[in-house]
């Protein structure tokens, strides 16, 4: 018996009966645009206390620590000849700690899409109560800070449908073989069914090789459906969570890059999250509150407006940054250690130990 006679005929879910879903008018097949949230902003908290005075030091690299980062940094390096790292005379360190302030703004967007799957027994429940509006149906939230995306079978949505690429028989005929069940001609009598006069034992005198595709039935199970014979027609809710983060390195004047400092840490001064923060004071440096003001101003006004922020954090780090000044016969060179991880940022002098130095 065809499952289809077990459902009432649904007229096919077009046009106009599903763009008239409450909250959904715009959805369309195939992916639609993301949905404001209808949250408005709330009250921004109040100013939180800065760190301790005691915090906003760093004691200063020694000798010996500067000169086994650079040794590392120089047996890291395969080609790289040891003598400066070894034999350089340090002759001057100078401190250029600065701070790096973060800002994360933790956000979940929502879309929706008309979509279609094999129907695998779900409840048709089109209309039977009003469905929830984009951001009325619950999502599990990640922990903070985390991505993630989930997609969601909007409840109410979903109509059941006959597959009309196999007319709900489940199976289509096998376009590999056209139904037949035998593909190519057999390679061992040549499509002949004889090999020697007798029937060929290859293909049982067929002539032609077995249908690997549909397992010589001649038909196959539909793509459509996968033998489901019925779709399920429904708004597809994609939720996604996202951290968007940005730093904001205070400029030292060391000389030194400052894009090598994304991949090392510092001392943490400063920390705190909320749903939405309010942008740090009191740090001795300046620049620190205007880059905090400026992108708690920018992440709020930005990520609020096509996602809902869920929740934000700043952070304060203290980098430490050590420009060391060293001889290396007879002329001055410099490298800087810098981060927690006593990193080496360097224009080595010899970076090639094939020559005899
Ligand atoms: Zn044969
Ligand atoms: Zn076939
Ligand atoms: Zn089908």
């Amino acid at each position: 018996m065809n499952s289809a006679a077990m459902y009432p005929p649904v007229s096919a879910p077009a046009g106009n009966m599903f763009g008239n879903v409450p909250g959904y008018e715009g959805t369309v097949a195939g992916g639609g645009g993301y949905l404001p949230p209808p949250m408005p902003l709330e009250p921004i908290a109040p100013p939180q206390p800065g760190p301790a005075p005691e915090d906003w030091t760093i004691p200063s690299l020694t000798e010996d620590v500067a000169r086994s980062a650079f040794k590392s940094y120089a047996s890291d390096h395969c080609c790289y000849s040891s003598s400066p790292a070894e034999d350089g005379v340090i002759t001057n360190t100078e401190p250029f700690n600065t701070y790096r302030y973060r800002l994360e703004t933790f956000t979940e967007s929502r879309s929706t899409e008309w979509a279609t799957k094999p129907h695998e027994g779900e409840q048709a429940d089109f209309y039977t109560q009003t469905a929830p509006r984009p951001w009325e149906v619950l999502a599990q939230a990640p922990n903070y800070f985390t991505k993630h995306k989930q997609e969601i079978r909007v409840p109410y949505t979903s109509s059941v449908q006959n597959c009309s690429s196999c007319q709900a028989a489940g199976t289509i005929v096998c376009d590999k073989c056209q139904g037949s069940g035998y593909d190519k001609n057999c390679w061992v009598c040549n499509g002949t069914g004889t090999k020697l006069d007798e029937s060929c034992n290859h293909c049982d005198g067929k002539g032609k090789e077995r249908c690997e595709e549909c397992d010589v039935n001649g038909m196959k199970k539909c793509d459509t459906c996968k033998g489901k014979r019925m779709l399920l027609t429904y708004i597809k809710l994609k939720v996604e969570w996202l951290n968007n983060v940005e730093d904001h390195v205070v400029s030292q004047n060391s000389g030194m890059d400052e894009g090598d400092l994304k991949a090392v840490s510092g001392k943490e001064l400063f920390k705190n999250s909320q749903y939405l923060i309010y942008p740090v004071t009191g740090f001795p440096n300046p620049a620190i509150a205007e880059a905090s003001e400026r992108m708690v101003r920018d992440h709020q006004a930005k990520y609020g407006q096509a996602s809902r922020i869920l929740q934000q954090r700043q952070t304060v780090e203290l980098i430490p940054i050590t420009k060391v000044q060293y001889k290396w016969k007879g002329n001055t060179h410099a490298y800087y250690v810098y981060g927690n991880e006593n990193k080496v940022s360097a224009d080595y002098p010899a970076t090639c130990c094939c020559v005899i130095q």
